[in-house]
């Protein structure tokens, strides 16, 4: 259909990653929703069967998509160049992370997908997403279902999210407000908050400010924080040259203080 040809490029930054999928037929119908709504980049992370002839049928005429589909072990590995990582549940969680709507999420990505790649998470279809892993991500969608039967079929949900990144797209040329075109310096990686993550647990075990041997709420916290603030790369260049001058000072006072203690 002819139409005022939008810049649809964004999409191809853009990836969709399931984590550890237990029904190859969730993957083909994935991958379709993925290609109807012109998105084309699927990760995998340890599906449980795959390939597979049932992924292949469900796909349809979307078979393409599982050739080129990157399979990897983690999802550290799945997300590691990614500006902006998503997670999707079907729940509430204890430590609520910051919120996106379905639409909010759609209009995000697109906007960010300009300047880096974006990942949207899936989980697994009997127990989604750990705690660990959604702390990996930025921002947590929930589609609003009935909240007496909340849990989509996986397929169900990626076609949800993919929809809104399409429209999101198709309306991005009106001008939203939302851009990284503007701001001077990338995002930090995923893989690179991880990085700094150790660092700032180490640092703070050094430190006596966290216990060494359960470190978790804390952590927690630190890392909803850090989601929160999204520091771009010399921004977090600077938070571990921090921690490293903190270090250097612990490591040459022992660890007792101030020198003149
Ligand atoms: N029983 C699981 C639900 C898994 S459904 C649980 O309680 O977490 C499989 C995946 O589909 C989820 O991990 C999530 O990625 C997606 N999903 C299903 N329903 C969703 C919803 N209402 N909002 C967002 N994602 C949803």
């Amino acid at each position: 259909m002819a139409n005022s040809s939008p810049d649809l490029s964004p999409l191809d930054n853009v990836r969709v990653v399931l984590v550890n999928t237990a029904h190859p037929g969730n993957i083909g119908g994935a991958a379709r929703a993925l290609k109807n709504m012109g998105l084309s980049q699927l990760y995998l992370v340890a599906p449980r069967e795959f390939p597979a002839a049932n992924a292949i049928w469900r796909a349809s005429s979307a078979a393409d998509l599982l050739d080129s589909a990157v399979v990897v072990d983690t999802l550290e590995e799945a997300v590691a160049d990614c500006g902006l990582v998503v997670g999707t549940s079907a729940r509430e969680r204890r430590i609520p992370w910051p919120l996106l709507t379905p639409r909010e999420c759609g209009a995000r990505t697109v906007a960010e997908a300009q300047s880096h790649p974006v990942a949207l998470v899936f989980g697994r279809e009997d127990r989604g997403l750990t705690n660990e892993e959604l702390q990996v991500c930025n921002y947590h969608v929930h589609i609003p279902s009935n909240p007496d039967y909340s849990s989509l079929n996986l397929a169900t949900a990626v076609q949800v999210l993919a929809y809104e990144v399409r429209v999101a797209a198709l309306e991005a040329g009106r001008g939203g407000e939302l851009s990284y075109a503007d701001w001077d310096r990338p995002p930090a990686k995923a893989s690179d908050m991880e990085l700094y993550y150790e660092h700032l647990q180490q640092a703070l075990g050094e430190l006596g400010f966290i216990d060494p041997d359960n470190p978790r709420q804390t952590m927690t916290r630190l890392r909803r924080l850090f989601s929160r603030v999204r520091p771009d790369d010399m921004e977090l260049g600077i938070l571990r040259g921090m921690l490293t001058a903190i270090q250097n000072h612990i490591h040459r006072t022992g660890g007792k203080g101030r020198p003149d203690d």
